[in-house]
């Protein structure tokens, strides 16, 4: 008997025991395409000989060090090749073992930069509905998934949510793009003048939205309004990025290529590639400099923050992308992918969107095409479609609707940045012969 605690209690799940480029392996030795680099993780394959050895080689030389006594040569490298491709402003990195701690540290920033700067009233955070930014109760309370909160409402601080910009699901067809995403945008504003601006310390938003809608960018001028918004309030920006950051979708940081300018920027995912467990909050020089003048810390830190062997497998993981120049790569296969996907389910009665942005792509499932109505929640369609998927040699990420009868099941597809022009066929074929076996 196991004495795992998995994640479903329920579900009997296979042993993977080796990894091999793009390929997970399993006790019985079948081989799976990793389509999602598990949730976007993976980016770079499951063997790449550059981070295998630089972990190997920081847990001989240093594997730990406390940063309440010390930096670190791989902390510091890595914390200076990010802030060379960072968007413009943003300054330091405090680094973290994952997403749900970047998002935290986030949060507990903005709060002590307001207090730092005589601010105290700020403490209000608004987020969007639909959303994910982690499982901790900061993290939780940021996202606006109303079925992963109901368990634990009672134990989360206040967030305010306004609309996300979902433009298959919502604009209306009355509506230009550019009208939708202005007034969604726009209720952001409501909701600062709501509260009293004076209370208000952040707004966080994925700039291309990940496991809960499935690849869906913002229409063009959403987030420049965002901005506008933000900058006339005084309200931080924060971006979380990580999931469709570190080159998910063709530019390093999401928000680079989004055309939007955060003051606050969470990634994690695929910072490790799976490699190691690490994730980093990045901010502006302005918010440091609050902070180094002030109280001289942030009042935050875990034990496990600047690990030296999750550092130098971030800094392979990131040399390795820039060395191998992996974002036109990630880009051109994104195309070659949406193409592929399109060629074989765009007919499909039950496919209701294709979307996305370089190898971040989801695919929107619907019970009718004309109404978007989506499938009963009590099909349970997500789950049956990720073991029809993994049958087939595939892993995806099969995500259920949000419950609330909007939104239906997606599929979300991040698979490794190295993956050959054939594989966009590879997983279009495998995806579209699961889709047609569980959907008659
Ligand atoms: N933010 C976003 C946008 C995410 O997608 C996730 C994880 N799916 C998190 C935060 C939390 O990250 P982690 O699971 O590493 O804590």
């Amino acid at each position: 008997m196991s004495h795992v605690f998995p994640r479903h209690c329920r579900a009997e799940l296979p042993s993977a025991v080796a990894g091999d480029g793009c390929y997970l392996i399993d006790a019985q030795g079948k081989r799976y395409f990793d389509a999602s680099g598990g949730a976007a993780v993976s980016c770079l394959g499951h063997s790449n000989a550059r981070v295998r050895q630089a972990v190997k080689d920081q847990v001989d030389q240093l594997a730990f060090a406390h940063t309440g006594f010390f930096t670190s040569e791989p902390a510091e490298q890595l914390a200076d090749l990010l802030i060379a491709q960072a968007p413009e402003g943003i300054d330091r990195v405090y680094f973290v073992s994952g997403g749900s701690e970047a998002v935290e540290s986030a949060i507990k920033l903005a709060r002590q930069y307001y207090l730092e700067i005589g601010q105290p009233e700020r403490r209000n955070l608004i987020a969007r509905r639909q959303s994910y930014h982690g499982n901790t109760l900061g993290a939780l309370a940021a996202g606006g998934n109303a079925w992963r909160r109901k368990q634990f409402d009672p134990l989360l601080i206040g967030v305010s949510h306004i609309a996300p910009c979902f433009e298959y699901a919502e604009r209306q067809e009355t509506e230009t793009p550019a009208e939708y995403g202005r007034r969604v945008a726009d209720e952001l504003e409501a909701e600062i003048l709501r509260l009293g601006p004076e209370t208000v310390m952040a707004f966080i938003a994925e700039p291309v939205v990940g496991a809960t809608l499935g690849a869906v960018p913002a229409v063009e001028g959403y987030f420049a309004r965002i901005r506008e918004i933000c900058d006339t309030y005084g309200v931080l920006l924060i971006l979380d990025e990580v999931m469709c950051g570190m080159g998910r979708t063709g530019h390093l940081f999401a928000c680079n290529g989004e055309g939007v300018r955060p003051d606050i920027v969470t990634i994690a995912k695929g910072l490790g590639a799976g490699y190691q467990p690490i994730g980093a909050m990045l901010c502006s020089a302005q918010i440091y400099q609050a902070i180094a003048e002030g109280t001289g810390f942030f009042q935050h830190g875990h034990t496990y923050i600047g690990h030296p062997v999750a550092t130098a497998a971030g800094h392979a993981v990131l040399s390795e992308m820039l060395e191998r120049d992996l974002m036109p790569q990630v880009q051109e296969r994104g195309t070659q992918l949406d193409a592929a996907l399109r060629d074989r389910l765009s007919q499909h009665a039950h496919v209701g969107d294709i979307r996305g942005r370089g190898l971040f792509r989801g695919v929107e499932l619907v019970q009718d095409r004309d109404s978007k109505m989506p499938f009963d929640p009590a099909l349970g369609l997500a789950g049956k479609l990720k073991a029809a998927a993994m049958a087939q040699g595939l892993i995806c990420y099969p995500m259920p609707g949000t419950r609330d009868g909007r939104h239906g099941d997606h599929v979300l597809l991040a698979p490794p940045f190295v993956m050959e022009e054939s594989d966009a066929d590879l997983i279009a074929d495998r995806l579209s012969a699961a889709i047609e076996s569980v959907i008659t």
